[in-house]
């Protein structure tokens, strides 16, 4: 008999699966794929490790690092990334111009940098000094990040700052998502401070020494993935099957229907996308089922290149480029691997990671592999000045992977909790909810475990 079934096998689902099988629970885990990570995945080629999805997590979230010190060899495959040489270039005009040192999001945390940088015209600039002296502001309602940002500074700022950073995390319309679900400690500023320079300045002051701003794994991330499944190994039962759907039995038990076969647990824990969990619930819950599906997505497509590096004689002098909507053909971000982690690329090869996201993406979607690398190959060219030397290329799509925190999410989310309490011994967790990266995704994976364990 099982103590608790887990619907998914991502980092979510793997997590909470490690942290219940340390109490000595009995944990079945049922992943409609046949590999374990979901969204993380490393191919190794040339030598070279490319990243499908993710690439690395912010150091300052600590989940996962600590889950990584729990597992004996893992914590020290950590590395940092390459910060002495980080720098991002924005594409203004058709060229790659650098965001100037001490942007903090689209907060200026140094006044010459700024106020020299050419990606700022002079409209711009006066905004700064003007936002320095901006009062106390306690909003009651959500605001779109758009509306929050144009408070603070304008127009450009959020086109060639805000919605090209928070592109490359979220992927879909970055204005319109949510300042207090995305932006918070922006919003907490606002409150605290009234001006954002103040409270970035504020806060730098009070910083110890910084360390690196991403952790990753030397082999890539598909480490954590294999390092936490392996951990698993004779405690947890894994099967492969696509749960198609959950339901409350008179014994009290939760079962998962995996077409032919069945699983049967006091707890069950949905640790897929919501949209995947709302299909599982609908027969059982149309309400749940509908505010779960509330929370919409975003695709992308990753699309690694790899380089002859004695063909490439671009500086690659910063983490990569950042493409404005203004100025995207379809490429919203590239990063350039040979700097952010130098550890990841084979001696004699640069390789340059593209990344499509939201419309682009799905206009993309039915492209053949060919057509998505001419679209990067074309990028690379009119931004780079790269004209050959491909000597490999991966294409990963993402279809429907990013969850979007628009306007209003946090009451959604609390709703989906209320009519939660209708379902006892059910449990949520993934990045849908309360922070879209993998720290946030272990975090609460932790949590749910730990609720699991409290509950009994
Ligand atoms: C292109 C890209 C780049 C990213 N970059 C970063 C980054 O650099 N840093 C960062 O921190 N985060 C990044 N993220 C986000 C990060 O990948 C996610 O936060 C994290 O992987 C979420 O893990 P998860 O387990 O919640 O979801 P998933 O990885 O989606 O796992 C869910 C699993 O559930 C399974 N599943 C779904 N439905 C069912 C079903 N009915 N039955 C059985 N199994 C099912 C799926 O097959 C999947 O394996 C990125 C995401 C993408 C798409």
């Amino acid at each position: 008999m099982n103590d608790v079934a887990i619907v998914g096998g991502g980092i979510s689902g793997l997590a909470a699966a490690y942290y219940l099988s340390r109490q000595g629970l009995s944990i079945v885990l049922v992943e409609g794929q046949r590999r374990l990570g979901g969204m993380i995945s490393t191919d190794e080629v040339n030598g070279c490790y490319l990243e499908a999805g993710p690439d690395s997590y912010v150091a300052n979230k600590p989940a996962v690092t600590e889950l990584a010190k729990s597992i004996p060899g893992l914590s020290e495959q950590i590395m940092g990334s390459n910060d002495a040489a980080r720098r991002i270039f924005v594409v203004k005009g058709g060229k790659l111009v650098p965001m100037p040192r001490g942007m903090v999001m689209m907060v200026p945390s140094e006044w010459v940098p700024a106020l020299r940088s050419p990606l700022f015209d002079p409209g711009t600039k006066l905004r700064f000094a003007r936002e320095f002296f901006h009062s106390r502001k306690h909003r009651r309602e959500d605001v779109a990040i758009g509306e929050f940002v144009k408070d603070h500074f304008d127009e450009a700022m959020l086109e060639y700052v805000t919605e090209p950073l928070l592109s490359g995390v979220y992927g879909g319309d970055a204005g319109q998502l949510s300042a207090r679900s995305v932006l918070p400690r922006f919003v907490g500023y606002e409150e605290r401070y009234g001006s954002l320079i103040r409270g970035v300045r504020e806060e730098r002051r009070q910083a110890g020494a910084a360390g690196p701003l991403f952790l990753s794994f030397q082999g890539g991330m598909q480490t954590l993935v294999d390092s936490v499944a392996r951990a698993l190994e004779g405690r947890v039962r894994i099967v492969h099957g696509h749960a198609r759907g959950v339901e409350r039995q008179s014994n009290g038990n939760w079962r998962v229907y995996t077409g032919d076969a069945e699983e049967e647990a006091p707890d069950l824990v949905l640790a897929c996308p919501a949209f995947r969990a709302a299909e599982l619930v609908a027969r059982m819950d149309a309400t749940l089922a509908d505010e779960l599906h509330s929370i919409p997505y975003s695709s992308a497509i990753t699309v690694m290149v790899g380089l002859r590096r004695s063909d490439v004689s671009h500086p690659l002098d910063g983490f990569g480029f950042l493409v404005p909507k203004r100025e995207r053909r379809q490429v919203a971000a590239c990063t350039w691997i040979n700097t952010k982690f130098p550890v990841r690329v084979a001696p004699d090869y640069v390789v340059v990671r593209a990344f499509i996201v939201g419309r682009d993406a799905d206009d993309l979607h039915l492209a053949s592999d060919a057509e998505v690398v001419d679209t990067v190959r074309a990028e690379l060219q009119r931004l780079m000045g790269i004209y050959s030397g491909v000597q490999f290329t991966t294409v990963h799509r993402w279809p429907n992977s990013m969850p979007q925190y628009t306007v209003g999410h946090a009451q959604r989310v609390r709703q989906i909790e209320e009519q939660m309490r209708n379902h006892p011994r059910l449990y949520l967790t993934g990045n849908a909810y309360d922070g879209v990266g993998i720290p946030d995704s272990v975090r609460l994976a932790k949590a749910t475990a730990q609720r699991i364990v409290r509950a009994r």
